[in-house]
């Protein structure tokens, strides 16, 4: 039998703890009316035949929230998906695309599974994009699509639209900017294409119902692009990949809105909260603009400082071994119970010196 493309997996983290703040989901349900209007849709679902394979319903309501077209839409199951189409669509033997790390690994590795060569470069060492390494890579190799992760997971922080705008003047192919947790941030590349900037075209910005809208179990996730690009996904993707009930439970999720906002306000005011007790800690940190924070123990190893709060019950994500993120760990905000929860656990290893 052959073997697998030498890929090295993606292993979420499994233990079994009281307290996770691990993989930044939302830490509430979505709303009880959203739970009651999905049930009483999946009533009346037709179980026995194909969801609409354009989820026509999904994406006008998604183009109308974003004040774009239907035809400017795209949505798969989770922006992962999304994800995998633009790299099956654009990617591919003989193509490259560029990244910059450290970021999101999954761009590395979903274009690795589409053999797509990547092309790196490093961040600056407080995690900002060096805009002479993105020209140089870019310059270098043409990637067929150069990615950007703002706010970057794992480090935080969103790019500042004119470095947006620099990426896109300088790249020859797609900019896609992963906005996993662009309702946390200040800024979105989306108004780069409403204000129709020269390249607006190329640019992708991609977003998920994962994080603010609480719905990590139904798989959601969408881009924002040209009718070309979107045309080009459907063609990736496979026949009704987006089953009936995601496309009901993403579009009764959009008549709530508020509530989504209000949920994005406690969890920046909780991050103010954990930043500012951080700041306390013999830990450096890094500022953030998503429902996450990076730090690095300054006193204890982080990867035992990992272990300590696993047994704490806390399980949060190890970032120890990855390149460029020697001895940093990455906290997702949670709710006031559960940072305090953190905190304890923290400031107990953090005293204990093991
Ligand atoms: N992009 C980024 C930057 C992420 O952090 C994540 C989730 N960890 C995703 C995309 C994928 O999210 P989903 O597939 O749940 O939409």
């Amino acid at each position: 039998m052959s073997r697998p493309r030498g890929v090295v997996p993606v292993r979420p983290d499994l233990a079994e703890v009281e307290v996770r703040l691990n993989t930044n989901e939302s830490p509430l349900p979505p709303p009880e009316e959203w739970r009651a209007e999905l049930q009483a849709e999946i009533a009346t679902l037709p179980f026995n035949r194909y969801p609409d394979r354009k989820a026509t319903a999904l994406r006008n309501a998604l183009g109308q929230a974003h004040d774009v077209g239907a035809d400017e839409v795209f949505c798969a199951n989770g922006s992962n998906e999304v994800l995998q189409c633009l790299l099956l669509a654009y990617g591919g033997a003989g193509r490259n695309v560029a990244l910059f790390e450290p970021t999101y690994a999954l761009h590395r590795h979903i274009a690795e599974l589409t053999a797509t060569e990547v092309v790196a470069g490093w961040r600056t060492a407080d995690f900002r994009l060096d805009l002479d390494v993105v020209d140089d890579v870019v310059d270098r190799h043409q990637p067929v699509i150069t990615f950007l992760c703002s706010p970057n997971n794992p480090t935080g922080m969103s790019e500042q639209p004119e470095v947006v705008r620099h990426v896109l003047d300088r790249s020859p192919g797609l900019v896609v900017v992963d906005e996993a947790y662009g309702q946390f941030a200040p800024r979105s590349a989306l108004q780069l294409r409403a204000d129709e900037v020269p390249g607006a075209d190329r640019l992708v910005v991609v977003r998920t119902f994962s994080k603010t809208w609480s719905m990590a179990a139904c798989r959601l996730g969408y881009l924002v692009a040209s009718p070309e690009v979107v045309a080009a996904c459907e063609l990736a993707a496979l026949p009704y990949h987006l089953d009936a009930i995601t496309q009901a439970a993403g579009r009764l999720a959009l008549h709530h809105d508020k509530e989504m906002q209000a949920r994005v306000a406690m969890l920046v005011e909780e991050r103010g909260r954990l930043q500012a007790a951080l700041a306390e800690l013999p830990v450096e940190s890094w500022p953030s603009d998503a429902n996450f924070i990076l730090f690095r123990p300054t006193s204890r190893d982080g990867a035992a400082l990992w272990r300590d709060l696993v047994e704490q019950s806390v399980l949060i994500r190890d970032c120890t071994a990855w390149p460029g993120l020697e001895g940093c760990l990455r906290v997702t905000v949670g709710t006031a119970a559960e940072n305090e929860r953190f905190l304890t656990a923290l400031e107990q290893s953090l005293g204990d010196g093991r």
